[in-house]
Order: C-alpha cells, then sequence, then structure tokens
C-alpha cells in the first residue's frame, strides 16, 4: 500500500487530468460526459460526485476490474515490481478455487502454450509462425499481443491441459474444448493462429483463431464463445496495448480487423483499436470514452461497408464522441497499406486524409441520389437525423452549411428539418423521464411531509408540478451547511496545531498552543450545541470522546474506513473538496489568501456563525412559549431569558466582526 500511487492505478483505466490538488476524469462506474470522478492523490482514495463510488486503490481494482481482495493485491505487486511469493497451484487448488478463476486461469494458460508453439515447435514455427512473418509482423509485436498457433490436430491442446490439472468442465466453458454427445471432444481452434484477446489489464479474457488452410467450408474467423470472463461486446480488441496511447495523444482510431489494429501498432500507430468480431456495440463506445471523446473510423474503400457502418456511426455521435473518418483507396486496408508503403507514408496517409464524418457521409450519399426528389428527400433526412446527434450548437450550424452547400438545397430548408428533428427527439427524451415529483410521492422511504425536518423545511407543496426539464434543485439550509463546514475542518485539518488568542487568569491576551480539534471540540462542548445532522453528530461525538480522553491526534482515516457507510460516504465527500481556489481570483490579480492562511481564522468564525445559528433557534423557541405562560412570573423569568440570549448574541456579532477586520 505505500509503494501504490493512487493516480498511477486509477489513470491505467480512466483518463485523469490534474485540477488543483487532486485528478478528475469521467467516472467508470456510472455513464456521465462531464467529469465528477475525483482522486486524491495526497489521501489515497477516490470520489464519484455523481454515484457516489468511492474508495482506495484497493477498492477500486476490486470494483472495476471485479477482483477479488488478493487478486487486487496480486496486481498491484505487479505494478510496482514487488514479489509475491506464491505456490505452484495443484490439481487439488485449482478445482478448489471458484470457476471464473480457472476461466481466467485455463486462459491464460492456453495463450502461454499457443504461443510458445510459434517459436518452440517445428509445425508451429513452419506454419503460424511464418504466416505472422509473411504478413510483416516482427517477433517484438507478435509477442507484445502474445499471438500463437493451435497445432492441427484433434485434442493436441485439450490433452495438455487435462495433464496440467484443468477439468473437462472449464475446457468446455472457456469454448476451447468442443464435446460431443457422443462424449468425442476436440480442439475448437485446431489449425488456427491465435489471437489473445485481453481485458483492459492485461488479463486473457478469450481467443479469435484465424484459419489458415484454404477449405472453403470453413470459417475465416473464430472466436471464444462469451463466457463468465468473456463477453464480446464488451471488448475492443487492442485496448490493453493501446491505452496509455490513446491517453497520451488524446484520439483513438477504430479499425475493422485484429489484424489492422496489429499492423497500425507495428507502424507506430499504437492508438488503434477494433470492435472484438461484432458490429459496435454501446459498451464499447463507453469503453473508448472513458480514454478520448475523440475517434477516426478509418474505412476500406468497399462502398457498401461503409454504409452498413453508418449505424455505428451514430452510436458514437449519440454518446459526445467527436467523429472524424479516413478511407483508404480501392482494395487497401490499414493493413494492406502499411504493408505496401510503410510506416511513415501510413503516418502519412492517415494525416492527409482525415475528414470530418458528416461531410464525408453526405459525400457518399450524394452519389445515390442521381436526380432522384424520392432519394434525395430520403437522405436529407438521413442527414439531418446525424447532424441532430452532435451536441454542439455550433458544430452543428456549421454542418447545415457545408451540408445545405453539397446538396444543392437552401440552408433554411435544412435548418428547418433540423428543428424538426431536434423536437422530436425532445419530445422522445420527455415521454421516457419519469416525474421527479411522482417519484418522491410514491417513494415510502421518503420522510412524510409535514414533519418539521430542515430537508422538507423549503418544499413548497402548493407549487405545480413542473414538466420541464430542470436539474433538480439544491436544498440549502445555512445551520446544516455550518454544521458539515465544521466536520469538514476536523477532518482535513484537526490535527493542526496553532497559537491561540486567549485570555489568561488576569484578563491579559496570551497565545496558547492548540490543536485545531481541541478549539473546536471545546468550545462546541461549551456551548452544549448539538447537531441537526446526525452524521455531522456521529462525527463529532468521535472527536470529543478521544479528545476528551486527552489525545492530541485523530487519524481522519478512520472515518473513511468507518463501519457505518453514511460516516464514510460523508467523510470522503468533505475531505475531497476542501479548499479550493478558484483560478479566476488568480487572474484577476486578487490576492486570495492560501488555505493555510485562513484556516486558524476559519475554525474561529464558523464555530461562532453556528453558536448564532443555534441562538436564534433558542431565541425562537422561547418566543413560542410566551402564550404558554402562566403568570406574571413566568413571564418575566422568560424575558430575562431571552434578554440574556441577546446580550449572548450581541458578543459573538461582535467577536465574528473582529474576524472579518
Ligand atoms: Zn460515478
Amino acid at each position: 500500500m505505500d509503494a501504490t500511487r493512487i493516480e498511477e492505478v486509477i489513470g491505467e483505466f480512466v483518463q485523469l487530468k490534474k485540477r488543483g490538488a487532486n485528478h478528475v476524469g469521467c467516472c467508470p462506474f456510472h455513464n456521465e460526459k462531464t467529469p465528477s470522478f475525483s482522486v486524491s492523490p495526497s489521501k489515497g482514495f477516490f470520489k464519484c460526485f455523481g454515484c457516489g463510488e468511492s474508495g482506495n486503490a484497493v477498492g477500486f481494482l476490486m470494483k472495476h476490474e471485479h477482483y477479488t481482495y488478493p487478486e487486487a493485491l496480486r496486481w498491484l505487486a505487479n505494478k510496482y515490481h514487488i514479489e509475491i511469493q506464491e505456490e505452484k497451484l495443484t490439481e487439488e487448488q485449482i478445482e478448489r478455487n471458484n470457476e471464473r478463476d480457472a476461466l481466467f486461469h485455463l486462459s491464460e494458460f492456453a495463450q502461454k502454450y499457443f504461443a510458445s508453439l510459434l517459436f518452440d515447435n517445428e509445425m508451429g514455427a513452419a506454419i503460424g509462425l511464418s504466416y505472422f512473418h509473411n504478413r510483416g509482423l516482427s517477433d517484438k509485436v507478435i509477442r507484445d499481443f502474445g499471438l500463437g498457433y493451435c497445432l492441427d490436430e484433434w485434442q493436441n491442446f485439450t490433452l495438455h491441459a487435462r495433464a496440467n490439472g484443468y477439468s473437462d468442465n472449464v475446457l468446455r466453458k472457456t469454448g476451447l474444448t468442443i464435446f460431443h454427445d457422443d462424449g468425442k471432444c476436440f480442439d475448437r481452434f485446431r489449425g488456427r493462429v491465435m489471437f489473445p484477446i485481453y481485458s483492459i489489464s492485461g488479463r486473457v479474457l478469450g481467443f479469435s483463431g484465424r484459419v489458415l488452410s484454404k477449405e472453403k467450408q470453413q470459417a475465416k474467423y473464430v472466436n471464444s464463445p462469451d463466457s463468465d470472463i468473456y463477453n464480446k461486446s464488451h471488448i475492443l480488441y487492442g485496448l490493453f496495448q493501446a491505452k496509455n496511447a490513446i491517453s497520451r495523444l488524446d484520439k483513438v482510431y477504430l479499425v475493422e480487423g485484429n489484424i489492422d489494429v496489429i499492423s497500425m501498432y507495428q507502424s507506430g500507430v499504437e492508438n488503434t483499436v477494433a470492435s472484438c468480431g461484432t458490429s459496435l456495440t454501446i459498451e464499447q463506445v463507453r469503453l473508448m470514452r472513458r480514454y478520448t471523446r475523440n475517434v477516426t473510423v478509418l474505412y476500406d474503400g468497399d462502398n457498401a461497408g461503409i454504409k452498413a457502418a453508418f449505424r455505428a456511426v451514430n452510436m458514437l455521435f449519440e454518446e459526445g464522441m467527436h467523429v472524424r473518418v479516413v478511407l483508404f483507396p480501392d482494395g487497401d486496408d490499414p493493413d494492406s497499406y502499411a504493408q505496401k508503403y510503410g510506416s511513415s507514408q501510413l503516418q502519412q496517409y492517415l494525416h492527409d486524409n482525415e475528414t470530418n464524418f458528416i461531410l464525408f457521409k453526405t459525400r457518399i450519399l450524394l452519389n445515390d441520389i442521381k436526380n432522384d426528389p424520392i432519394r434525395k428527400a430520403e437522405v436529407l433526412t438521413d442527414i439531418v437525423r446525424t447532424i441532430a446527434l452532435v451536441p454542439d450548437l455550433l458544430e452543428r450550424t456549421e454542418y447545415v452549411a457545408q451540408c445545405a452547400s453539397l446538396l444543392r438545397v437552401p440552408e433554411q430548408t435544412l435548418q428547418a428539418e433540423l428543428a424538426k428533428e431536434l423536437n422530436r427527439r425532445l419530445r422522445a427524451t420527455r415521454e421516457h423521464t419519469p416525474d421527479p415529483n411522482d417519484k418522491d410521492l410514491a417513494d415510502p422511504s421518503q420522510p412524510p411531509a409535514d414533519q418539521p425536518s430542515d430537508a422538507t423545511a423549503t418544499t413548497d407543496a402548493a407549487a405545480p408540478a413542473t414538466h420541464a426539464p430542470v436539474a433538480p434543485a439544491v436544498q440549502f439550509n445555512p445551520a446544516l451547511h455550518q454544521e458539515r463546514h465544521i466536520i469538514s475542518l476536523l477532518l482535513n485539518y484537526g490535527n493542526r496545531t496553532y497559537p491561540w488568542p486567549m485570555k489568561d487568569a488576569d484578563g491579559n491576551e496570551v497565545r496558547l498552543d492548540y490543536t485545531v480539534m481541541q478549539i473546536i471540540v471545546g468550545d462546541i462542548l461549551h456551548d452544549q450545541i448539538s447537531f441537526d445532522d446526525p452524521i455531522c453528530q456521529a462525527i463529532f461525538n468521535e472527536y470529543s470522546t478521544r479528545v476528551v480522553d486527552g489525545a492530541t491526534f485523530v487519524d481522519p482515516q478512520l472515518f473513511v474506513d468507518h463501519p457505518d457507510p453514511q460516516v464514510r460516504d460523508f467523510a470522503v465527500t468533505v475531505m475531497m473538496t476542501d479548499y479550493h481556489i478558484s483560478d479566476n481570483w488568480a487572474k484577476k490579480q486578487i490576492h486570495v489568501p492560501l488555505p493555510e492562511e485562513r484556516i486558524q481564522a476559519d475554525v474561529r468564525e464558523s464555530i461562532l456563525s453556528l453558536q448564532l445559528k443555534k441562538l436564534d433557534k433558542k431565541i425562537d423557541d422561547l418566543d413560542r412559549q410566551f402564550p404558554y405562560a402562566q403568570t406574571d412570573d413566568d413571564r418575566l423569568m422568560l424575558m430575562a431569558q431571552k434578554k440574556q440570549l441577546f446580550l449572548r448574541r450581541q458578543e459573538i456579532g461582535t467577536q465574528l466582526q473582529r474576524i472579518y477586520i
């Protein structure tokens, strides 16, 4: 854990940008387009303000990669080159491991075996390795992608796996062996060159095998069937090898075949992925979007294929990606182009021929129109639908102008069509969005509206239900806000020591060293203030118990790892949102005191403000007792109490003013 740097660990899976002391990015646990996922290197944890996920590096790996605790530790040890002594698995241990684990083990075992055959086996070298060499792949790239060969025998792999303790059950589940009803079985990938498919973190999940013989009845590519560990619609081929380059260059190339990915990689275009033997899925698009918003789709020069792929591109737009496209010359794909002309030519070609997707699509469809007005109307609708998917207004306007000129229609016509389409989409989304007011009324877990809690105090029951898609109103209660701020000071700065101005026995001003925690706990206990927010109260109680017992240090990690999930969540949230100075101030050259300088003043100010708010509430309570006072004495006593509270209120007011000056 000491070696682990959380921003490096999470950075392997999420594109992070530094913002102040933290790193931020788009949350991998829920679907979002603006980043609300924050990672704190100094505190060693992450927190998503959108969906609430939080935790440390191990927690992240367990949630994101679905690792068990030991697996997550193993991953970290591997990353930071820390050796773990582990026993080699025996047959019984493999049996005992849960099934998922066994699938992972077998897949990795198979990958190593197939790869070894390329270099260590006569047939493997003669057929498999020479195939890859003929396609121009270097040994380094063959190793980087873990390529291999499955011998052209019925059971070579199956027997080898059985001999190493893998059960038929696991062989069947990974699909590496096909079992017939009569008990006979054979290797699924016999006689094929093997492309292992990796998870983002580099675990082998499945395989794609390419046939080498010319027999027509065999499929060119065979893929592993979906299993507990392999779901082809959630995987991008090559992402494991490409992810760092994608992040660094803020761009991904999307190609069709595995071999194109490898060929591009060898040509120095490392930020390339392919959809894994399927047409592009929404999950694959979201996977890309974790690393970049910029995708360039590479097409082979075949019109039918290009049009078939248009649908997939709409999905890219819907997910907020910026889409560009490169069309390869007739008969060439990225792989053949790289082989013919070499790396630098390929890179140059990509650079020179990248165009905007919407204009590209318009040009392709334009060829179909050929003076047919009905076809022209269809094309127009099709183009407008795609433009409507672009989230940015300025970009949309630009496309309308360019496409109108390409299609030779007045710009206003296209603009009107676009407005209609946008309206249609807006209506469709509203019909599918449940009214939040209905939900609140139906939800039995919500507190009843007549309960005088602060959370519901501002709810206006008489307000007419509005159907406009507005963001949920943030309920602001100054007392709660103040309470949370004080707890935030405890968690963030509780252990710091400052000299505080005090009065000694003779009334002289002296400065005495106390921790922030001692000051806050002392003042709050002295004034017998209780918190309205139960979580704040719970955290405060844990602090006060320790301070009263004489503790001078309380580890805030205690609350990050707290058994109560609400406390845990609250602690992580306030520890992630401590002082953040807006850049605007610096730009305007206004001196902003550093958080350091402000802490002491803030502690004083916060305690006094809270005291003030609680006093106001006490005065309110007294006022409410007046009508019920039976005798003049009772009334006089109430008035005396009220006067005392007023005096105290004035006193606090004066102290507060002094801080402001
Ligand atoms: Zn989230």
